[in-house]
């Protein structure tokens, strides 16, 4: 027996440091929401015991390291499953790029091997399983639009935002999250973004209120260091972006743009510049339909 999961890819909307924590996580404040760039997971239902993972990417590590067999192996020894599973990824989310494609995958295994093992757990609960393998876990459980808090493994799911066309594009860089954490002043944040103007347009379904409350203070860590960050961002305003930002602690970075036409015009500028350019939906409509999607 084998099913397919969709694992999409996330963009913070907001990205707020509050403040770092004893425990050495920082406070986070993020409004996120789920894009149509995916990637899928195939679950293979084995006899035997064993947990295997292959993945289209091959500098994925293939081991007890990916966030997917990290969810398998919590689920099969929590609830004490006797078969075993193999994974496939079809990886098309690009990797350590600050859209949680490691949690997607990790979400995904564990929405699918509730089915596939027949675990009748409900998302609440795979939600909470999911904090023990990153705290972008949970918010990828539910997918959709969330604000996510504390540590951002606590989500309270919003409706979805106005549709609109998400152009992305990484640049040939490896951030590493740790790092730009590390590196950032909470004391000395120029700017904090407010959920609040975030989570008002979106429920208003005032697309140009979004563009305008787009805010992620790790942008002061990132783009200093990497000036192509910036020269992305800049390329996507000249080109008729109306809003762009940096996702988690980057380097990917997306426009909103809500007419057609200038989707075309915004990807070829960039395609000039980076290689890895998309040009996919937000993942819109009812909170339903949004699970409804993702489920499969
Ligand atoms: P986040 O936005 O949650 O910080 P990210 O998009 O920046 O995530 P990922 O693509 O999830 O980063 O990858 C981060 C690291 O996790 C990679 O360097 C990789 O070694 C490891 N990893 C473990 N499992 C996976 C997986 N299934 N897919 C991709 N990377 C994985």
């Amino acid at each position: 027996m084998r099913i397919s999961v969709k694992a999409p890819a996330k963009i913070n909307l907001t990205l707020d440091v509050l403040a770092k924590r004893q425990d050495g996580y920082h406070e986070v404040e993020m409004v996120m929401t789920t894009v149509d760039l995916a990637d899928r997971v195939d679950l293979t239902l084995l006899a035997g015991d064993e947990i295997t993972l292959e993945c289209s990417a091959s500098f994925v590590p293939d081991d007890e390291r990916n966030h997917a067999v990290k969810a398998a192996r919590i689920l099969k020894e929590r609830f004490g499953v006797k078969s075993g599973v193999h994974i496939y990824i079809d990886k098309q989310i690009p990797v350590a790029a600050g859209l949680a494609g490691g949690s997607s995958d990790a979400a995904a295994t564990l929405r699918g091997l509730n089915r596939l093992w027949g675990l009748q757990l409900s998302l609440e609960e795979l939600a909470v399983i999911g904090e023990e393998i990153g705290s972008d876990v949970p918010f990828c459980v539910y997918g959709g639009t969330a604000l996510a808090t504390g540590r951002g493994e606590q989500v309270k799911l919003l409706s979805a935002p106005a549709p609109c066309w998400v152009v992305l594009a990484k640049p040939p860089i490896g951030v590493s999250t740790a790092e730009v954490y590390g590196n950032l002043n909470v004391d000395n944040i120029r700017e904090h973004p407010s959920a609040q103007e975030m989570i008002q347009a979106i429920s208003d379904q005032d697309f140009l209120g979004m563009c305008r409350a787009l805010g992620n203070v790790l942008e002061e860590v990132t783009l200093p260091r990497y000036p192509q960050v910036r020269q992305i961002k800049n390329l996507m305003i000249e080109s008729g972006a109306d809003g762009v930002l940096m996702s988690g602690s980057g380097p990917t970075v997306y426009a909103l743009v809500q007419k057609e036409a200038k989707v075309c015009r915004i990807y070829n500028a960039l395609r000039g510049f980076v290689k890895d350019v998309y040009a996919v939906r937000l993942l819109g409509g009812t909170e339903a339909e949004v699970l409804a999607q993702i489920r499969t």
